[in-house]
């Protein structure tokens, strides 16, 4: 069965997609788009699943939207889409409270306040927290806002640029607060916001973690009630109604080619569809392994792609409890739990790497003693139910294959140690767990198809040389749009798909 010819076809409805073909129907009304994956829903993680036994609904990575105050990029795109009235904003109190040893130190939404708090609690580092607040100000504010530099609309302080290059870019976090502190709780608490971006302290490059920073405490940030399927629901609904179609449960089998270079379109068990543009929303490295004919010359892509690395996994636990988590004493609607030694972490995740990711001691390093995050999704959206979430970076290394005792049993022990890493640091919620379930690297394969799970593209360390993988590659017609390609998050996808949606020209 052959279809008629489409403008543009999107391979994965993940947000990148959503949002890129949302705004291309809006610059260009009458634009045939078509988006296909091979999920039962839209939106690849910004997704949810419902359990209807226990009246929950789990989002599948949504707890915060960065830039989501006056000045934050994503908040003026969905402005742009005349989106930020349909959609429910939530506004939090807290960026998040950190616990260790069962006593709580919230930080405020506020980067003022959160800087205050911080200089509270370590005063012996006031000196530091200065200066990395300022760093976060000029250099963090400066890669924040890279594409409005691109355009000639942001114009940075020269010597500032210098400066960074010079002294920031080549410097991982863990190296560049090391510098500045010497409290490893301190270190551990500034590092955290890295989970935000698949990353600890020793895999990501300081001067791209201070953008990160400034997006999501100074630029402001919030979350959607309805979760992040009603965001990408919301995109899905602007393209059909232009007279787009969003095709589910459909994989993509290949991308064709006309043997001269160019791309025609895509194949899938319901036929084939033509469209002279595709923009490949999955992850690259599974893109050009399994989705191109042998005959196209993608060597030096696949040799490019060898450098571009996987951010971290997640390991997740769904936790769903009797009475309203807040009431249980877990106050904040994001809270990050440290161990008691928070400096060990690091170095039992390097040793790990080191042992080939010997199984006991990534367990070790990534469950009991690296900082964990927990989302309290009723304190964001009680219609979602009695919802919490715990995410800790992981790495599918140590993670046995699907089906196997070994794997059920490692996904027992992984939410057995993570349950009981937050009630050790919030005790009113023993005896109040009713429902657990875990997601692995695996299970994160297995629904997105992104590479050992990754849950954020591509790790941004020091070494940027894999992220140009893209330019010039051999089949003309063909774009990456994906988190691997526009950096991780929520705000980057849209700021990406901007960008792509203005270069739109029709073949
Ligand atoms: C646990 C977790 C928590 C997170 N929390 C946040 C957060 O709070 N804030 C934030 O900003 N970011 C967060 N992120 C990151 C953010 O969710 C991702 O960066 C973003 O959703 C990635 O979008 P994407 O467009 O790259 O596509 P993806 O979500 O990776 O989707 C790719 C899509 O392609 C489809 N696909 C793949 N292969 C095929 C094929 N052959 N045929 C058809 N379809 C195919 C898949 O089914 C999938 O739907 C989180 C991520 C995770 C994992």
């Amino acid at each position: 069965m052959s279809q008629p010819s489409w403008d543009a076809i999107f391979v994965g409805a993940g947000i990148t997609s959503l949002a890129c073909a949302a705004m291309l129907v809006k610059r260009d009304p009458g634009v045939r788009l078509l988006v296909i994956d091979k999920h039962i829903v839209v939106g690849g993680y910004a997704s949810t699943f419902s359990r209807p036994k226990q009246e929950a609904v789990f989002d599948c990575s949504l707890h915060k939207l960065s830039g989501m105050a006056e000045g934050g990029n994503l908040i003026r795109i969905l402005r742009s889409l005349e989106l930020e009235d349909t959609l429910d904003l939530v506004y939090p109190e807290d960026y998040f409270c950190a616990y260790q040893d069962g006593t709580p130190l919230p930080l405020a939404n506020d980067v003022d306040d959160a800087q205050q708090q911080l200089l509270e609690r370590f005063p012996h580092q006031a000196e530091g927290i200065a200066t990395f607040f300022e760093q976060v100000r000029t250099y963090g504010r400066n890669g924040y806002y890279q594409f409005q530099m691109l355009e000639g609309t942001f114009e940075p302080d020269m010597a500032q640029l210098r400066f960074a290059h010079r002294h920031l870019k080549q410097k991982t976090v863990r190296q560049a607060l090391h510098e500045l502190f010497d409290d490893p709780y301190l270190i551990e608490i500034l590092a955290a916001p890295g989970i935000y971006v698949g990353g600890y302290s020793e895999d990501l490059g300081y001067l791209y973690y201070l953008h990160v920073v400034y997006a999501t405490l100074n630029r402001g940030n919030a979350y959607v009630r309805g979760s992040s399927q009603h965001l990408s629901n919301l995109l899905a609904q602007r393209i059909e109604q232009a007279g787009g179609q969003v095709l589910l449960s459909t994989a993509v089998d290949q991308v064709l080619t006309d043997g001269q270079g160019s791309v025609t379109g895509v194949s899938t068990r319901r036929g084939v569809f033509h469209s002279p543009r595709v923009y490949i929303n999955a992850s690259p490295h599974y893109a050009v392994q399994s989705l191109f004919a042998a005959d196209v010359e993608l060597a030096p892509t696949r040799e490019k792609l060898t450098a571009l690395k996987p951010a971290r996994s997640t390991t997740t636990v769904y936790l769903v409890t009797d009475l309203p988590p807040a009431q249980l004493g877990l106050l904040h609607s994001e809270s990050m739990l440290f161990p008691g030694d928070p400096g060990a972490g690091a170095e039992l995740r390097m040793a790990a790497e080191r042992s080939g990711y010997e199984a006991a001691l990534s367990e070790r390093a990534f469950w009991e003693m690296s900082p964990v995050e927990v989302t309290n999704y009723h304190a964001l959206d009680p219609a979602a139910g009695l919802v919490v979430c715990i995410n800790v970076l992981d790495s599918i290394a140590h993670w046995p294959q699907r089906r196997t005792e070994q794997y059920r049993a490692k996904k027992q022990r992984a939410g057995a140690v993570l349950v009981e890493r937050l009630l050790s640091q919030v005790p009113g919620l023993r005896g109040h767990v009713l429902h657990t379930e875990v997601a692995t690297p695996h299970t994160y394969v297995r629904f997105t198809n992104n590479t050992d799970g990754s849950g954020y593209g591509a790790m941004v360390s020091t070494d940027l040389s894999g992220h140009v993988f893209h330019h010039g590659f051999p089949v003309q017609g063909v774009q990456f749009l994906s988190a691997w390609v526009a950096g991780p998050s929520y705000e980057a996808a849209f700021g990406y798909a901007e960008m792509k949606a203005r270069q739109w020209k029709r073949a």
